[in-house]
């Protein structure tokens, strides 16, 4: 399944925009880049952690190899370094990835750790390589392995680690004087290492970043309605439960517009379904640009029928978000002669206002915009009709009743 071109109907997605400009480059645009990197260091903790307990044991299991064959442990350098640096820098990495406030500090601390543990094998594969031992330069190996496949490191990273190793290996080799011959065969042999592991490490990463995008496209496109873009109703249902109980909490008033265009069978049956599809993703852009504040909703409540959640509304505005909307989809002049109201399409609004209490119900609310609606399209459509639902309470004694339906 292609999804860039599952997604083309539903409006523009950072997702799919991302998918469709590649990213050979391993990068990602803007938020998405920190968004990626975020995911993968929340991926990578486990197996990270596990891969410094192992690097961890490799160093005990090689100290004592080495206790048994010498006999007894000789406090030199590369003892002093394995436990005072490169250990302590491997158990950082454990317990940083059991501590998800100092996420940001695993790269970091991985690199470093790394990078210490690889230049201390490379100095030390000279020294032994100075006394006719090459043997070491396959501990070098190992170290570039698993700088370059390291978890959440990304390619950048371990491709400066795995240049740096290269150059202290080379480097450390000349100064020290190992034999040029030796030198040059385990140094082509250390590039080709390196080159190998960057190439997987490159495929990985690609990998990883696209199922990063594929799977954020996934998500995006299950709460969409495939054709305006807008939220579903799937979608409306769970966040108008959620914003009904903050705004308990905060005594903030919500106000529910539901929006049906007049008279669309009629347009569908002159126009045809193709027409009357770019008719409703044209309302809904009308509808969606109404959503400006953080907690405002815009969603497809079904066919040719919108709900815009306005949470907080000014009680002297109540109407002049829904009146615009009116307005908007009027001024786009969409031709449509079999309307009894106008020769264009128009739409009728019915907006429901309350403040919610624990005696009131949502679907008390959603029932008396409902009834507005209608209301709005037995007066002769193209119209709004607002009720407070305090009022509404008090004057019919439907909102009481409607309290006793469950949410
Ligand atoms: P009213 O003014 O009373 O609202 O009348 P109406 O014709 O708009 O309402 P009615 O409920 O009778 O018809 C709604 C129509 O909307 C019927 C259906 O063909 C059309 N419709 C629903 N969903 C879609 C869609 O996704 N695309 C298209 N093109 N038409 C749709
Ligand atoms: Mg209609
Ligand atoms: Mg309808």
């Amino acid at each position: 399944m292609d999804l860039r071109a599952l997604n083309s109907s539903s409006g523009s997605s950072p997702f799919a925009a991302q998918l469709n400009a590649g990213f050979a480059n391993l990068k990602f645009r803007g938020f998405l880049e920190r968004d990626f990197r975020d995911v993968l260091i929340e991926q990578s903790r486990v197996r990270g952690r596990l891969a410094a307990l192992v690097l961890i044991g490799v160093l005990l299991v090689q100290t004592l190899i080495e206790w048994a064959v010498a006999g007894a442990i000789s406090i030199d350098t590369a003892i002093l370094f394995r436990f005072v640096i490169i250990v302590p820098g491997l158990a950082l990495i454990v317990a940083v990835t059991y501590a998800p406030r100092f996420r940001e500090l695993y790269t970091r601390i991985a690199i470093a750790s790394v990078s210490v543990l690889g230049i201390a094998v490379a100095l030390k594969a000279q020294t032994a390589a100075v006394e006719g031992n090459y043997y070491m330069s396959a501990g070098v190996m190992l170290v570039i392995v698993c700088a370059c496949l390291f978890p959440g490191l990304v390619f950048r990273a371990s491709a400066s680690i795995g240049t740096l190793l290269l150059a202290s290996y080379f480097v450390s080799g000349l100064a020290l004087g190992t034999s040029l011959a030796p030198l040059f065969y385990t140094f082509a042999m250390l590039i080709a290492t390196v080159l190998i592991s960057l190439l997987a490490s490159y495929n990985l990463e690609h990998v990883l970043r696209t199922s990063f995008l594929e799977t954020r496209l996934l998500n995006e496109l299950a709460e969409r309605d495939g054709l305006t873009g807008l939220y579903n109703r799937r979608m409306f249902d769970d966040f108008i439960q959620r914003i009904w109980r903050q705004s308990q909490r905060e005594e903030q008033p919500i106000e529910i517009v539901l929006v049906d265009i007049d008279h669309f069978k009629i347009y569908n049956d002159l126009y045809g379904h193709q027409a009357g599809d770019d008719c409703l993703k044209k309302v809904a852009r009308c509808i969606a640009s109404s959503a400006k504040r953080p907690f405002d909703f815009a969603a497809r409540y079904g066919g040719e029928e919108f709900v815009l959640v306005l949470y907080g509304p000014p009680r002297e505005h109540a109407q002049t978000i829904p009146e615009q909307i009116r307005r908007d989809v009027m001024e786009l002049a969409i031709p449509h002669e079999g309307s009894t109201v106008d020769n264009i399409i128009t739409v009728s609004v019915g907006v429901a206002l309350s403040t919610p209490t624990a005696a009131r119900s949502l679907a008390g609310t959603i029932q008396i915009a409902d009834e507005a609606l209608y209301e709005a399209k037995r007066a002769g459509r193209n119209r709004l009709v607002c009720r407070d639902a305090e009022k509404y309470e008090i004057e019919t004694g439907n909102f009481r009743v409607a309290a006793r339906v469950p949410v």
